[in-house]
């Protein structure tokens, strides 16, 4: 074959090319199977290969694959938006806006919140408060929302200037306070940044419920979304969880938000809202949301020539039926539960990582060049890289993540395999990981 033309995210590195994929595992031209240990980037939760999706989308795909959404809608996509409101459970219906992408959406919750504003009247209600250690998007405007100062900084003089606030990092705060001392003093500051700001110009606040991709799994303490809504109201400030990779059960409850009991006004999904079936995402915005919306212009100013396609709708409808019908989010719960005490019991004494942390199946190693001060490695030693690199290699995808202050430094890795993982399976990506870990270690230490 001729060279590869293909653009990739890293042009230095060499790539294995796939085949195919079944349950957990993915296998590339040479035969070689690999365990998907971070369902690709935290979306294929229910495993590669199952045919009930494969006959809906089959189904689907006999009926009609496209429509145009302001020219029809279609019955995949108005299941698919009841379902996601009756997943959600909250104490007002939440409507549903398609798109294809988390980066769309979180987009679109940021221009639904602005309009929401608009509605009434308050036209300078148009900036987005967000925290550092956070990811909402490649796309401008939600690279504006991202405190991920790796994927910032080619582009900070094109961006809006969103973040303000710390986040809710316990293990390296940048506040330097300990919880529950603290007091909640990244929260706190929320507030401090809405009225340096003003609330006037302030339309939403938005939040990864446990940060992802920026931080390496962080988990907020207890008390602190109560703290953060209780603010957002007294302020009249929307508040928009980005859930595109806690949502769909990844953390052992169908939204990263109800292990708090918390509701937002906004929500973004993607990722494992089709498992990696297809592309699609959405933005599910309440009744409060929408009233003046609906009461006024009746017409949300975003959408995409893609949005809401009845085969796309059909896949994620058959993914999320799927998710129930094999109760899932509940084997997230145990599965989660074994896999970080297997992680801690095996990898916690290594003297290159700081910290292991995680809910569900979603979890989080960060390495430091020093346990007792916490100090990152060199970011020219690229730990992560060789990391992930030597899991490849070895047989074992991991996610490579940044963590430590305003994720321009640090070092971590995400650990999110499929829903369906067994113990067994468990037990060797843990061992491949460990494998892995001494390896570098030597070469390291
Ligand atoms: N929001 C969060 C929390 C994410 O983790 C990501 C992707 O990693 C996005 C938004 C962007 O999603 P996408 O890559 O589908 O545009």
């Amino acid at each position: 074959m001729n060279r590869s033309l293909l653009i990739k995210p890293s042009m230095k590195e060499e790539y294995p090319t796939v085949t195919h994929g079944e349950g957990i595992y993915l296998y590339d031209k040479d035969g070689k199977r690999y365990i998907d240990g971070s369902s690709g980037a935290v979306t294929t939760s229910i495993g590669h290969g199952v045919s009930e999706i494969i006959e809906a989308m089959h189904e689907q795909a006999n009926k009609v694959s496209f429509v145009y959404r302001s020219q029809f809608t279609s019955e995949p996509a108005e299941k698919l938006a009841v379902k996601l409101n009756e997943l959600l459970n909250a104490d007002e219906d939440y409507w549903s806006f398609f798109v294809n992408s988390g980066s769309e959406a979180t987009e679109t919750a940021m221009k639904i919140a602005i309009q929401h504003w608009q509605e009434q009247g308050y036209f300078k209600k148009n900036k987005i408060l967000s925290r550092w250690v956070s990811y909402h998007g490649i796309t401008l405007g939600a690279l504006s929302m991202s405190g991920h100062v790796g994927r910032r900084e080619r582009f900070v003089s094109i961006l809006e200037d969103y973040p303000a606030v710390s986040a809710p990092y316990c293990y390296q705060c940048s506040l330097k306070k300990t919880y529950p001392s603290c007091q909640l003093a990244c929260a706190n500051e929320i507030e401090t940044a809405i009225k340096r700001i003003g609330p006037g110009q302030i339309a939403a606040f938005i939040a990864e419920p446990i940060i992802g991709a920026a931080g390496g799994v962080i988990i907020p303490p207890d008390g602190y979304y109560q703290q953060v809504k209780e603010i957002c109201n007294k302020y009249n400030i929307l508040f928009i969880a980005d859930e595109v990779m806690t949502g769909i059960g990844r953390t052992g409850e169908m939204f990263g938000l109800h292990h708090w009991g918390i509701q937002a006004d906004i929500i973004a999904l993607g990722k494992g809202m089709s498992a990696g079936y297809t592309a699609i995402a959405a933005t599910l915005a309440s009744e409060k949301v929408m009233k003046p919306i609906l009461q006024g212009s009746n017409s949300v100013m975003s959408g995409h020539t893609y949005s809401a396609n009845p085969q796309s709708a059909a896949t994620a409808l058959a993914v999320l039926q799927y998710i129930e019908k094999y109760q899932l989010v509940q084997n997230v719960k145990v599965q989660g539960e074994y896999l970080l005490q297997k992680l801690l019991f095996e990898l916690g004494e290594s003297k290159i990582i700081g910290d292991i942390r995680g809910i569900g199946l979603m979890i989080g190693v960060e390495f430091v060049s020093d346990k007792s001060t916490k100090r990152p490695f060199d970011k020219k030693l690229m730990i992560t890289n060789k990391i992930v690199g030597k899991a490849r290699e070895k047989g074992l995808l991991v996610y490579p993540s940044s963590a430590g202050q305003e994720g321009a430094h640090g070092d971590a890795i995400i650990i999110s395999p499929p829903f369906i993982i067994t113990k067994s399976q468990m037990d060797e990506l843990v061992s491949i990981l460990k494998e892995v870990v001494l390896e570098i270690q030597k070469e390291v230490g």
